[in-house]
């Protein structure tokens, strides 16, 4: 039985055109800035040329690269989904991200500004990189590392971790990070399933203005059957901390890495060779080994890092937030950055260490000019008030770019303003672990933006939202977003289950690959991300998107952020419940959970009133900083909850639960 009348929610379709309307009335556009225009890496030729000649248009990328065989061949599609790119092809990656840099005479540039969480400093050139870079190689060849091993990563946030990284890269000893705050349990899963021979490690990082230890849950791990392969643990000494030690295992990276030569030749790998295995970070369920291969991928991250930034190396300082434990790390810290010799930040510690300005301290002190940060930090900064970037020049930025969920257009509009002084373009990118790149994202200086759409699919791209049916939708509709022609850097099967490969991305929609998302095309066809399709509730037989709900929520003077996922509900089928953090100033009073509906209502329409609302000091994220949906959606249900190895931090939930029995007198 329905209470409200569903007059503004189209039936059936994955979300209403009446609630994008909605989102879209104040018809805000933003022109790129004329300079930037004027001067911008790609203009709006790039799609046209794209369009005639996809696979002219990537073979002309990959000439970004340095081959020691140039390939002849672009695409083998022969036997998809299981492609080939640029197949006779060899390159060396490492060499391409270092070593040419320093040929060409470039070996003073700045490649990493590290900023420690406790302030200590380092500037390594791209000579210090190749130098650092050989040693790694050799101290692995000494460890026996060969070709094609496996090797598994647990690092903090510094330089050595790119250094391990690229090492791995130039003996072709394909890399498996997994991120320094998964518990045992998840680092001993993913060493298992890649059976990882070495692991290297630290004795941890600071966090939080303290050392926190990560060589314990290594030692840990290796206790765990299926780790016996594991030969050696190779140990940074980052904190200085009293670390446990097992002999004939466990070697300092100080003691072995730093007597090796610094001269190490590099060998070219076919462009097929993998260059890393990467586990999704699990917001949906059980982690898949991602696989991706080098010259593809490389021709694919350094193409949008230069496009999508507009990545002046010679004065750039650029800045991406992420965690090189998960993709966004991997493709726009370390591979596309490098290969484009740029100059960069890596900070090692929180946001609000020693204080909640400390990003912006760190922007003005290097004069970052390009920023790369997720949705849920520009949340956090939102809540903590817009005084605290307003202490700090942040004039030198230039480029403001978001991932990793969808940007609700509140937070793309007090992103620019606020940080980029409403000069700077933002650009929303969407891509995931498996299309290793880039793939859909405005041009900063080609696109008039859109707060909290993605846009459109980038030069050599294919993307598309279709109905249940397969078929494309018209503009002003929703569905599930496909991508209908391979692309470069796109993952190449899941670690040993090529099965699993068909089965998640391939067989849902005949030819095209399935993201798991739902997507909305406007009226100009432009993409809107909608979430998960998992995520999307289905309530009375309307599908609402979670995205959507949380939007409107968001646009409340009152929240800073929101999280909404359907529970069970015998009369509805799914009832809306939403999870929201307050702004810093936001008192939790009596009327708020039902100004809170009533806002909801007039936004999206009386069907999509949430039945109810916690207000929560935190929700449940991984380290990436995506919210957990899954896990809300078992508080709210009562059940037990699912996995949790992948979250930050596993007292929220308790927290979270124990608020809960409130929850439910704002029921109507
Ligand atoms: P799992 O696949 O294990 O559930 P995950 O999907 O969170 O984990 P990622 O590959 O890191 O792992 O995330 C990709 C997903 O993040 C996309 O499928 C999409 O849902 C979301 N996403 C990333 N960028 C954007 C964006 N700009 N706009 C909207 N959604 C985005
Ligand atoms: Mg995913």
């Amino acid at each position: 039985m329905t209470r409200d009348t569903p007059d503004t929610l189209g039936k059936g379709d994955v979300v209403s055109n009446e609630s994008l309307a909605n989102l879209l009335k104040e018809e805000r556009r933003f022109a790129p800035p004329a300079e930037l225009a004027a001067n911008a890496n790609v203009t709006a030729e790039a799609y046209e040329r794209a369009k005639a000649d996809r696979l002219g248009f990537w073979a002309e990328q990959a000439r970004r690269l340095s081959w020691e065989t140039e390939p002849t061949e672009t695409l083998d599609w022969s036997n998809p989904p299981f492609a080939k790119w640029f197949k006779d092809g060899r390159l060396n990656v490492a060499h391409n991200c270092v070593d040419r840099h320093v040929e060409a005479g470039l070996g003073d540039r700045v490649a990493i500004h590290f900023e420690g969480e406790p302030g200590d400093t380092r500037a390594i050139t791209y000579a210090d990189l190749q130098r650092e870079v050989s040693r790694a190689a050799n101290a692995l060849i000494e460890l026996g590392v060969r070709t094609g091993d496996r090797v598994a990563i647990y690092m903090p946030m510094i330089p050595e971790t790119v250094v391990a990284m690229l090492a791995c890269a130039r003996i072709g000893a394909p890399h498996s990070l997994v991120f320094g705050g998964f518990s045992s349990d998840a680092l001993a899963a993913r060493i298992q399933d890649a059976d990882a021979r070495v692991v290297i490690t630290a004795d941890g990082g600071y966090r939080r203005g303290k050392p926190s230890a990560l060589k314990p849950a290594v030692d840990e791990a290796l206790t765990q059957p299926g780790t016996e392969n594991v030969r050696n643990v190779l140990v940074v000494r980052r904190t200085g901390e009293e670390t446990a030690w097992t002999e004939g295992r466990d070697v300092w990276w100080h003691e072995l890495v730093d007597r090796q030569s610094e001269e190490h030749t590099p060998q070219a790998f076919e462009a097929e060779h993998p260059l890393f295995i990467l586990y999704t970070s699990g917001t949906t369920g059980k982690p898949k080994g991602i696989l991706h291969t080098s010259g593809g991928y490389l021709t694919q991250t350094a193409y949008t890092h230069h496009a999508v930034f507009d990545l002046k190396p010679e004065t750039d300082v650029y800045w991406c937030t992420a965690d090189v434990g998960w993709v966004t790390g991997h493709s726009y810290i370390v591979y596309g950055p490098l290969a484009n010799g740029a100059t960069q930040v890596i900070y090692e510690g929180t946001p609000d260490t020693p204080h909640k300005g400390r990003w912006w301290e760190i922007v003005e002190k290097y004069k970052v000019t390009i920023l790369y940060t997720a949705p849920t930090a520009i949340r956090t900064c939102m809540k903590w008030g817009d005084d605290i970037p307003a202490k700090f020049d942040l004039s030198s930025l230039r480029v403001l770019g978001s991932v990793g969920e969808p940007i609700n257009p509140e937070a793309w509009i007090w992103y620019r303003h606020n940080i980029g002084g409403d000069r700077t373009p933002v650009v929303d990118t969407w891509w995931q672990t498996e299309t290793g790149a880039m793939m859909i994202s405005p041009l900063p200086g080609v696109t008039e933006a859109k707060p909290g759409s993605a846009q459109v699919p980038l030069p050599g791209i294919a993307a598309t939202v279709v109905d249940d049916e397969a078929n494309e939708v018209p503009d002003g509709s929703g569905g599930y977003l496909v991508l209908t022609e391979p692309w470069p850097s796109m993952l190449r099967t899941i670690w040993g289950d090529d099965q699993r490969y068909l089965d998640t991305y391939w067989s849902r929609f005949q030819d095209r690959y399935f993201a798991g998302d739902g997507a909305k095309k406007d009226g100009d066809g432009d993409i809107w991300l909608l979430g998960r399709v998992d995520d999307v509730m289905l309530v009375s037989g309307h599908n609402i998107s979670t995205t959507e709900v949380e939007s409107a929520l968001v646009s409340h003077p009152k929240v800073a952020e929101a999280a909404v996922v359907g529970a069970t509900d015998p009369q509805t089928t799914q009832a809306i419940c939403a999870f929201v953090i307050l702004r810093g100033n936001a008192a939790e009073d009596e009327g708020l959970v039902e100004e809170l509906r009533g806002h909801v209502a007039k936004h999206l329409g009386p069907i999509a009133k949430p039945k109810r609302i916690l207000p929560v000091d935190e929700l449940p994220k991984t380290r990436s900083g995506k919210i957990m949906r899954r896990l809300l959606r078992d508080v709210a249900e009562n059940r037990d909850l699912g996995d949790v190895t992948t979250l930050t931090d596993s007292t929220v939930m308790t927290l979270i639960q124990s608020k809960l029995p409130g929850a439910a007198s704002s029921e109507d």
